[in-house]
């Protein structure tokens, strides 16, 4: 049952739903944040006045275009891709580009949307905003992929700039995609503008830590809640959906925090490795070799390989959800409770249902949505930004150093705010709200524009 919405956010809602027809996932997201903002317009009545949350439900710029390419056989195909370049009051437009066949108008405006509130809790100068296209880039060869991401390009670079918007990855873009991307804006302008990508290799201006930064600081996230519990990660049993960029460096930092990590997955099923995930394995699968996981349980004695296995079926203390949205649901929710989780950290965007964080909640576990918990990938690409700015590059120490401050300093406001809303423990609403007011004050500082 989803929460009820006060009457002014109830109208913004079918407002929102009237101008956005058939966008579910963005409807979703909406109303995520429009359940927790009933109090912050009782404190702070000029935010209704201004109209600022309808102000923050419309994108201020939405960009929609074909992507012509040619397959190594010579056949065409025409892909669409999309910008949706989401919110500028605190920062240039800053989001990363997907590539999955799944993607549409109504993906990427929930992507784009959560990356507003996301952004401003990492208390970076960073607006918010979010691209990608159709493309299937599974079994493609390097020429197809190069290709396709020149073809992108050679629209999307006149929408770009360091001061205007700066994409990153997301999934199925990774250092590879964004070589090419990064290298087709810079011949079409003719200049080396470091700062208007990121995620790029170390060797062309990238940051040490960039590539690790989303798992990293899901799983320091999930320790700030441990810890605020009186509990560590220490000796926790993990599971963690997924084995792409976040999913891995999700398995690496809760390894190095002492927890044994005994599940992990692929679109094609889930890998149970009792002893703990063998990660060089899964890294040389996955980074180098690009096969499927089930290749993992050929490889590794002991571990076995389920296909379209559940993932959240396999009893653990922690854990991390790190594949996609909505792949957590009611039921799964349910069975993790009941298998004794206490802690639930979303290395993905969106990845519970409402029905499935209800559950969490009611159960009283440690629940950190992707906003709040998966900020650390943003906030590092931030920390790039702020290198290519001053022409330098840190240490992995000291880059790691800041990131694990930023995320101690989300879970922190996110965790104070929830208090001084009479919700202690509520991640989400202490989340949806220090990310609106920071945005709300920026925007009615900045007059009707
Ligand atoms: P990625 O490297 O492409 O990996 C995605 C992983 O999720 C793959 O293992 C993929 O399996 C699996 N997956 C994707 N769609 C799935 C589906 N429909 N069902 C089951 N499994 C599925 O992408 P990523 O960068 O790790 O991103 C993962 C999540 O984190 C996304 O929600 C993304 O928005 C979020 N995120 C990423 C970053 C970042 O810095 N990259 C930052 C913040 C949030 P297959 O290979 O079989 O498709």
């Amino acid at each position: 049952m989803a929460v009820k919405l006060d009457e002014k956010l109830e109208l913004i809602f079918q407002d929102v739903l009237r101008r956005n027809p058939g966008e579910i996932e963005f409807h979703q997201a909406v109303r995520e944040v429009l359940e927790t903002l009933g109090p912050v317009l009782v404190k702070y009545p000029e935010f209704a006045e201004k109209k600022v949350i309808q102000r923050i439900c419309e994108p201020e710029r939405q960009i929609i275009f074909r992507v012509p390419w040619q397959d190594d056989s010579g056949e065409i195909h025409i892909n669409r891709a999309f910008r949706v370049e989401f919110n500028s009051a605190l920062g240039p437009y800053k989001g990363g580009m997907r590539f999955h066949p799944s993607v549409y108008l109504g993906i990427i405006k929930f992507l784009g949307f959560e990356q507003i509130f996301k952004n401003a809790l990492t208390g970076m100068p960073i607006g918010g905003g979010k691209g990608g296209s159709d493309f299937d880039p599974k079994g493609r060869s390097e020429g197809e992929i190069m290709r396709f991401c020149q073809s992108l390009m050679t629209e999307l670079y006149r929408h770009l700039g360091e001061y205007t918007d700066v994409p990153a990855g997301d999934i199925g873009v990774s250092g590879r995609e964004i070589g090419y991307l990064f290298g087709q804006y810079k011949r079409i302008t003719n200049r080396y503008e470091s700062g208007v990508f990121t995620g790029k290799g170390l060797a062309w201006g990238g940051s040490l830590v960039r590539k690790e930064a989303t798992g990293y600081g899901t799983v320091f996230f999930a320790q700030e809640m441990l810890k605020a519990r009186g509990d560590s990660l220490e000796g926790k049993t993990v599971v963690v959906s997924g084995s792409g960029n976040v999913a891995i460096y999700a398995i690496e930092k809760a390894q190095e925090l002492g927890a044994k990590v005994i599940g992990c997955s692929d679109s094609g099923g889930i890998v149970v490795d009792e002893q703990g995930i063998d990660l060089e394995l899964v890294k040389r699968i996955k980074e180098v070799e690009r096969r499927r996981i089930s290749v993992y349980a050929e490889e590794r004695q002991g571990a076995r390989y389920i296909e379209d296995g559940d993932i959240w079926a396999i009893p653990c203390d922690v854990a991390l959800p790190c594949a996609t949205q909505n792949e957590l649901n009611g039921k799964n929710a349910k069975t993790l409770v009941e298998n004794g989780c206490i802690a639930v950290a979303e290395g993905a965007n969106m990845p519970t249902t409402p029905e499935g964080v209800q559950i969490f909640q009611d159960a009283k576990i440690a629940y950190g949505p992707g906003k709040a918990a998966n900020a650390g990938g943003v906030g590092t690409s931030a920390l790039e930004m702020q290198q290519n700015a001053s022409r330098d590059s840190w240490s992995f120490e000291h880059t790691e150093m800041r990131l694990e401050e930023i995320m101690r300093n989300i879970h922190k406001s996110c965790f104070e705010t929830a208090e001084e809303f009479g919700a202690p423990g509520n991640y989400v609403l202490g989340a949806n709200i220090t990310g609106f007011i920071r945005v709300a004050r920026a925007i009615d500082a900045m007059g009707l524009i």
